[in-house]
């Protein structure tokens, strides 16, 4: 059976209606597209869990700074379907920027009813170099979760932030849908997979590379009965590339979200750093 792309809400709607009066269960992977094994594993996960699978590509602008990468971030939907068929996915929602904010676009966010995440949840880690990120992310992802009346929703624990801020938003907002946070797909020599890898020269690259080593530095030094978060960052300063321009790494508490001094079971390490100019992502949890 082949993977239906589908662009309108509408249109949508009526496989659900028709998916609902059958009882089955559905699974949403809410993507940017440019689909890669971090992705596929998502996917997996809810081609395994759920009767029908739902893979939304869509560059959300709300999400992005007036100066990141919207308008060069990757966008390839005939590969993206590829892989959706060869995973077994029912449904690619695509949508414009339209149809998902309406006719003059609603970009300019003054007449958008926005979902606003908890203040402690967005004004640290990557919503404080990123300003209404959070936001974005919120909103968008509330409004896949009404369209596809979704039973799951598969998110990346890459995105660990997002993962918690969503997470959040379900409890808080009483929503009916089960989160499935998924682990980190790396390559095989550590960097976690990501869309933006491909604006990484090989120099690039290879100082990103550091970033995972770092991690990993933690992990073996918490394993091995170091708890310090001060001296946990110091190893993990000392193995970084100078090259890199980190932009934070923190530890926080991933039941609570709050910073700690004393790692402990659950702790999420997380680092950001621009390698050049594309700006990366990574995280462990201790
Ligand atoms: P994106 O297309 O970057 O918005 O990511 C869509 C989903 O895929 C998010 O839930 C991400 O956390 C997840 N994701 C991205 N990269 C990876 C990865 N390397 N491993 C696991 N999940 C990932």
């Amino acid at each position: 059976m082949s993977t239906v792309i589908v662009n309108k809400i509408y249109e949508l709607k009526k496989h659900i209606k028709d998916w609902k009066n059958n009882n089955y269960t559905i699974g949403l992977v809410p993507t940017m597209g440019a689909l890669h094994k971090g992705h596929a594993s998502l996917i997996k996960e809810a081609r395994e869990a759920c009767d029908k699978v739902v893979v939304s590509v869509f560059v959300n602008p709300i999400q992005f700074g007036p100066n990141e990468d919207f308008d060069k971030y990757p966008r390839q939907i005939d590969n993206d379907k590829a892989l959706c068929e060869e995973l077994g996915v029912d449904i690619i929602f695509a949508p414009s920027a339209e149809e998902m904010y309406g006719k003059n676009n609603r970009l300019n966010n003054t007449d958008l009813t926005f979902v606003c995440p908890p203040y402690n949840l967005v004004d640290c880690l990557c919503g404080k170099s990123r300003q209404g990120h959070f936001d974005g992310v919120a909103t968008v992802v509330l409004k896949l979760f009404n369209i596809t009346k979704a039973d799951f929703a598969f998110f990346g624990q890459k995105d660990a932030q997002q993962l918690y801020i969503i997470k959040t938003m379900v409890r808080d907002l009483n929503l009916d849908i089960k989160i499935v946070p998924c682990s980190i797909v790396r390559e095989n020599d550590g960097l976690a997979l990501s869309s933006r890898n491909t604006y990484l020269s090989k120099e690039e690259r290879s100082w990103a590379l550091s970033m995972s080593k770092a991690l990993n530095q933690i992990k073996t030094l918490y394993d091995g009965g170091v708890t310090d978060t001060n001296v946990l960052l110091d190893s993990a300063i000392s193995i970084l590339n100078k090259n890199l321009d980190i932009e934070y790494i923190e530890f926080r508490d991933f039941d609570t979200f709050e910073k700690i001094d004393n790692a402990k079971t659950n702790t999420l390490v997380a680092i950001a750093a621009k390698s050049g100019k594309t700006r990366l992502i990574d995280n462990i949890i201790l």
